[in-house]
């Protein structure tokens, strides 16, 4: 399996606009981050996590011309609005792409995005809806999935073999975390370094990492008040920050 960040910055990226750079070295390449999704390869399929609103110039980047799925983690702007960019995807490869995500965000996804899902007019659809039990199959892949809570909504972590991606990310449901013992690769959202209305902070974060000692843990999800260097001088062992283009082969 391998696992690309397309992008790791906050619902603003980072920088927040020209000369807003916030506490980033703008020299530093890394601390350019788009909007966060991640692209994983695995038994010849790649799964997008999530659409950012960056992601012509995420799969450009990536040099990827095909989607086998997509998976949504919730329905914010920030991981949903660049759906329509795979368009693109589903010309190159004459293929109905399934979007995979709650019942509860269904209705709205299919309500904001309906000309994708039902087609309109000359328009024909290019993506159908599934919705996702807290296991199912993509092609031999096998997912798990569970709700964590991101304030007023809930978010789904999603599982796959000893990867998991928790962004938005502010509690855990009961004992949920346990569901992410022995991970080799744990992606989670830090979105600033004190705790948020809708997002843990760094010392939760860690709190949660140290019980869970994943083998390698990257942040994701991270405005402009985090600059890479300095977080990552604040990092325990085996927990770092990422960044756009990252590629981790597990
Ligand atoms: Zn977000
Ligand atoms: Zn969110």
């Amino acid at each position: 399996m391998k696992v690309r960040v397309l992008g790791c910055g906050g619902s603003f990226g980072s920088p927040l606009a020209w000369n807003r750079n916030g506490n980033i070295d703008i020299n530093n390449p890394k601390n350019h981050r788009t909007r966060s999704s991640v692209l994983i390869n695995i038994n010849d399929q790649n799964l997008l996590i999530d659409t950012s609103p960056d992601l012509r110039s995420q799969l450009y980047n990536a040099r990827c011309t095909k989607i086998d799925a997509v998976l949504f983690t919730h329905e914010h702007s920030d991981h949903t609005a660049g759906l329509p960019d795979m368009r693109a995807m589903s010309l190159i490869n004459q293929s109905i792409i399934p979007a995979f995500l709650s019942s509860d965000i269904k209705d709205s996804m299919t309500r904001n995005y309906q000309y994708i899902f039902d087609g309109h007019r000359d328009y024909s659809p290019f993506m159908s809806v599934k919705t996702i039990d807290s296991t199912f199959s993509i092609g031999n892949t096998k997912i798990n999935t569970f709700k964590h809570n991101h304030g007023s909504i809930d978010v789904q972590t999603y599982r796959i073999n000893n990867f998991a991606y928790s962004t938005d990310l502010k509690n855990f449901y009961e004992n949920d975390i346990d569901k992410l013992k022995d991970l080799d690769l744990w992606i989670v959202g830090l979105l600033r370094y004190d705790p948020h209305p809708s997002h843990a902070g760094f010392d939760q974060i860690n709190e949660y990492i140290n019980y869970l000692k994943p083998k390698r843990t990257l942040f994701t999800h991270m405005t402009a008040l985090l600059d890479y260097d300095e977080l990552m001088s604040k990092c325990p062992e085996n927990v770092e920050p990422a960044y756009d283009g990252m590629s981790i082969e597990l």
